[in-house]
């Protein structure tokens, strides 16, 4: 039991530990710091929450992956006696720093790196960075079981499947059923979708997340990942990955199994209760979440995604059925597209568009390395951001039809 007063403390880092995810899990620590001693903290800009978590934890060691930050956050922990380290090679070096337990929660492929480091010092690796595995989801497993790694999903759709899918008998799940609140456009006409605002897209009915998770629920690109995201945990094949429009957010995934039996794991939309179940795996520790009140909840509901407004998630199982290059270039222009749709240069419908041209140039392609990856990667991102700068003439069009 985690936080029982003879117990070891369990060494645990955090890769991404200014984001959503990240103060998620500090905040977990932080109501049973007995039983967590924190090693590493890493961020990507955020000097005053990186230095603010490192003055109230204490870690060994801090990472920066913007090296320009790094004499700002040296001069935030001057006398604080932790280790400063910046760029994407100190994040990395910060991952691989010895720990028992590590949070992968750094947004997109940036995170690819960083968890790798963390899997080959065989720690147990939580991982919320769902882009790792979309990205070297074959790399990623190998890497677990040659360094004796263990990965726990975080995403709470893969940690409630995870929490009923019974691995003494993977044969007998027939398959999974992942569910999707359908995000803050769940209703809306193609139309209305089309003229959306970022500050519309970032608002999510039931969950509080990062602005990039956020956006991509509110297309269902989410969905799709996470489509990928469960082939690699669970080995199931794609066409046995179910999506289903479940707008309450209480049941957060099932498994179906042969006999005909679907068990589900309810909650509250709080991150903390599946952090919490691999912060305390393989017992279970207090989190502070709502808890749920069905008869306040009423009643749940059912829908089948549909492919027209939400054309994302076909796109990520297209891409899945093609191969790992198909996936690694979706998600770097599904992140260019994000990005570009945030900084308001192209229309909330143009971001399935931008992946979807992309996604068109990729069939086929070989991709069985890191090296692989990366050169995909870096391919991808600059023909999205091509077919990116070429959309708004259609996006005033669209606007004007509205
Ligand atoms: P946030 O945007 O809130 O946080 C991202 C974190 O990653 C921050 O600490 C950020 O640092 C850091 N970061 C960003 N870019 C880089 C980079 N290039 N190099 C190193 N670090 C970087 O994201 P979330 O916490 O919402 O999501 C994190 C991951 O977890 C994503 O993959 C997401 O899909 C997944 N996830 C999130 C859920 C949620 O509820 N939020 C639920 C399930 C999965 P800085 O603050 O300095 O920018």
């Amino acid at each position: 039991m985690v936080g029982a007063r003879n117990e070891t403390p369990r060494r645990v880092s955090l890769l991404g530990a200014t984001g959503s995810v990240g103060q998620s899990t500090l905040d977990l620590i932080a109501r049973q710091p007995d039983a967590f001693d924190v090693i590493a903290l890493t961020a990507h800009r955020d000097v005053a929450g990186l230095a603010a978590a490192a003055r109230q934890f204490s870690p060994e060691v801090v990472a920066i992956a913007d090296a320009a930050c790094y004499g700002e956050l040296s001069a935030a922990l001057a006398g604080s006696g932790v280790r400063v380290l910046a760029g994407p090679e100190g994040v990395v070096e910060a991952a691989a720093t010895p720990a028992d337990w590590v949070m992968a929660a750094i947004v997109g492929a940036a995170g690819l790196a960083p968890t790798l480091a963390a899997v080959r010092q065989g720690a147990t690796v939580a991982l919320a960075n769902k882009e790792c595995l979309v990205c070297a989801g074959t790399i990623m497993t190998d890497a677990v079981a040659a360094h004796g790694a263990t990965l726990l999903p975080v995403d709470s759709e893969h940690n409630a499947i995870f929490q009923v899918f019974d691995q003494s008998q993977p044969d007998a799940v027939e398959r999974l059923i992942l569910t999707a609140s359908g995000g803050p456009f769940r209703t809306a006409s193609l139309a209305e979708m089309a003229a959306k605002t970022p500050a519309q897209a970032v608002a999510h009915p039931n969950w509080s997340m990062g602005a990039k998770i956020s956006v991509d629920s509110a297309t269902m690109m989410n969905k799709g990942l996470e489509i990928i995201e469960a082939h690699h945990l669970f080995n199931m094949p794609e066409a046995r990955i179910d999506v289903v429009v479940h707008p309450e957010s209480v049941i957060h995934s099932m498994v179906a199994y042969v006999d005909g039996s679907v068990l589900a794991q309810m909650g509250t939309p709080d991150m903390r209760t599946p952090i919490a179940h691999t912060l305390a795996w393989p017992a279970r520790m207090a989190a502070p979440s709502p808890r749920l009140d069905l008869v306040a909840v009423g009643q749940l509901r059912f829908e089948a995604p549909d492919p027209l407004r939400f054309p994302c998630l076909e796109l990520a199982r297209a891409a899945l059925r093609d191969g790992q290059a198909a996936t690694v270039a979706l998600n770097a222009a599904n992140e260019v597209a994000v990005a570009a749709f945030l900084a308001e240069r192209i229309g909330f419908c143009d971001i399935a568009e931008v992946g979807a041209a992309v996604l068109a140039e990729v069939k086929g392609w070989n991709c069985a390395s890191v090296d692989h990856i990366l050169e995909i990667d870096g391919w991808a991102r600059g023909r999205a951001e091509a077919v990116a700068a070429a959309q708004p003439a259609r996006r005033t069009v669209t606007s004007a039809a509205d």
